[in-house]
């Protein structure tokens, strides 16, 4: 027996069915590689979903975290520590917002964010009590609490999970008409997702946030962009957004914002959105604590002086180029922004899922994401020669007929 099949094993015994991951245990990383516990060496082309994008055990971030470890982990937000307020001020300074609110996951984000817009729409906008709508896209993910999913256009993800929270209304992404005609007077905000990342990596079209921005700024409703995933620059820029040249009045990060070592949220806003909460309207034991604020000030730190947008799109935009050139008869399209890249596969050849076993097999790791896409979203420091290598199996993989395979 493999030492990956006594953990298996071990995880089908004990671990809730709530995933279907693939069957590798990791056990090491390092960069834009990890490692399993039978030693055998992989290329991670996901990133924990773009959260590792400062490469696996980034030294310096590891660095911060270990010398925090051993000063001060956690006081709550009942005192100040000396780590929260550096922190805040440098991602305000980054993304340039004068205001911040700290959280943990990225649904805890974007819960932030929907409480702060329905309250603003009740203090400032004067919209009737409870009568507040938020306005989300088709395809959207943001997350999977209750509230969440209550506008989640995926019916497994609400399905069973009612009752549910009313006040939103869905239109298809990349209809900035539909948006308009989707506003009343007791809309509050708009929330969208620069790229859909886990619906598949849809792009949108050129022009469609810039329409959003205007559209929102002529009804006074609030634009709040989901950078969770399209953040800290993995599409190129250090947010997605700026490729539009436009401002949201809010944003949420998450994931990279602690580069993979620790959970760390943010929801950024102007002082007229942000003055909505007052002290007891929100919080979490855990966001601001020291522990995260200090590997938060180092992963944003590594973004910057190691120039990882810039990385990005230059990287990306070649990788993406090669992926296109790739003649297969099994794929449908390819597309994305800077090293955050979908493959989309025929329906007729398979599914994505037996393309991302057979990468697996030869040390690639990717995830498919709504069942036929291949997502390629790589730590930003992963090196050119690293993936010149890993194309050659690319290609390969995906000009095999997968669709008589059997998914494990
Ligand atoms: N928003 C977006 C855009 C995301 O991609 C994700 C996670 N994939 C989330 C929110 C939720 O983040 P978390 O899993 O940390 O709650």
């Amino acid at each position: 027996m493999t030492k990956s099949a006594k953990y298996l094993a071990e995880v089908k015994r004990w671990a809730a069915n709530n995933y279907k991951p693939l069957d590798v245990v990791l056990e090491r990383g390092r960069g834009a590689w990890v490692w399993d516990v039978d030693g055998r060496k992989y290329l991670d082309c996901l990133s924990a979903y773009s959260a590792v994008n400062q490469g696996h055990c980034n030294p310096k971030i590891a660095a911060a975290a270990k010398k925090q470890i051993g000063r001060l982990t956690l006081t709550a937000r009942a005192f100040h520590n000396d780590q929260m307020g550096p922190f805040l001020h440098q991602v305000c300074k980054l993304a340039g917002f004068p205001k911040a609110l700290p959280m943990n996951t990225g649904a805890e984000g974007v819960e932030t964010a929907m409480k702060c817009a329905r309250k603003w729409g009740y203090t400032v906008k004067r919209i009737p009590d409870g009568r507040a709508e938020i306005i989300g896209f088709e395809g959207n993910f943001h997350g999977r609490t209750i509230s969440v999913v209550s506008w989640s256009s995926e019916p497994q993800y609400y399905t069973h999970f009612g009752p549910l929270t009313p006040g939103f209304k869905l239109v298809p992404f990349g209809d900035a008409d539909a948006v308009e005609r989707a506003i009343t007077p007791n809309t509050c905000a708009v929330i969208v997702e620069p790229i859909q990342g886990e619906g598949g990596v849809i792009v949108p079209p050129k022009g469609f946030l810039k329409r959003i921005r205007e559209i929102c700024t002529k009804h006074n409703v609030l634009m709040i962009a989901d950078e969770v995933q399209t953040g800290l620059a993995r599409t190129g820029k250090m947010f997605c957004h700026e490729w539009e040249g436009i401002k949201p009045d809010a944003m949420i990060l998450g994931k990279a914002l602690a580069g993979g070592m620790y959970p760390v949220s943010m929801f950024l806003a102007t002082e007229e959105v942000m003055g909505a909460f007052k002290p007891g309207d929100h919080g979490s034991t855990f966001g601001g604590n020291p522990l995260g604020a200090a590997i938060g000030r180092a992963a944003l730190d590594v973004l910057v002086k190691e120039r990882l947008a810039a990385r990005a799109h230059r990287l990306g935009t070649w990788f993406m180029g090669e992926l296109k050139k790739i003649d297969s008869p099994h794929i449908k399209d390819v597309r994305g922004m800077g090293l955050l890249i979908g493959v989309e596969m025929k329906k007729e050849s398979g599914t994505a899922r037996p393309y991302c076993e057979a990468l697996a097999e030869r040390g690639i790791l990717c995830k498919e994401t709504h069942d036929q896409v291949v997502r390629f979203a790589p730590p930003l420091t992963v090196d050119k020669k690293d993936l010149q290598w890993a194309l050659k199996h690319i290609r390969e993989v995906l000009s095999m007929d997968m669709s008589r395979v059997a998914v494990k």
